[in-house]
């Protein structure tokens, strides 16, 4: 793999610690990470796609910057911007 730089590291930092935590504690809430260009991916998504992640140059949608859970989305329903799963809905 090409080595591009602390962002990446970053981006696969952050990645690796959704896939091994998948739900914060205390609350059981679902980790999701957010990419640079605004996008929500769920953990499901960050291990099937990590290499997407891995490799992004950033501004193709795979580059994650940061990571939340979704008991801070609330007020909406949220999406997985990939497999399109309702991440906080009742049902
Ligand atoms: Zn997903």
């Amino acid at each position: 793999m090409e080595y591009k730089g602390v962002a990446q590291d970053k981006a696969i930092m952050i990645s690796l610690d959704i896939i091994r935590e998948p739900y914060a504690w205390p609350g059981g809430y679902e980790r999701i990470a957010i990419t640079d260009d605004g996008a929500i991916l769920c953990h499901a998504c960050v291990k099937s796609e990590l290499r997407q992640i891995a490799t992004s140059h950033g501004g193709d949608g795979w580059h994650v910057v940061d990571c939340d859970i979704v008991e801070n989305y609330d007020e909406q329903p949220l999406y997985c911007n990939h497999c399109e799963r309702l991440l906080n809905g009742e049902d």
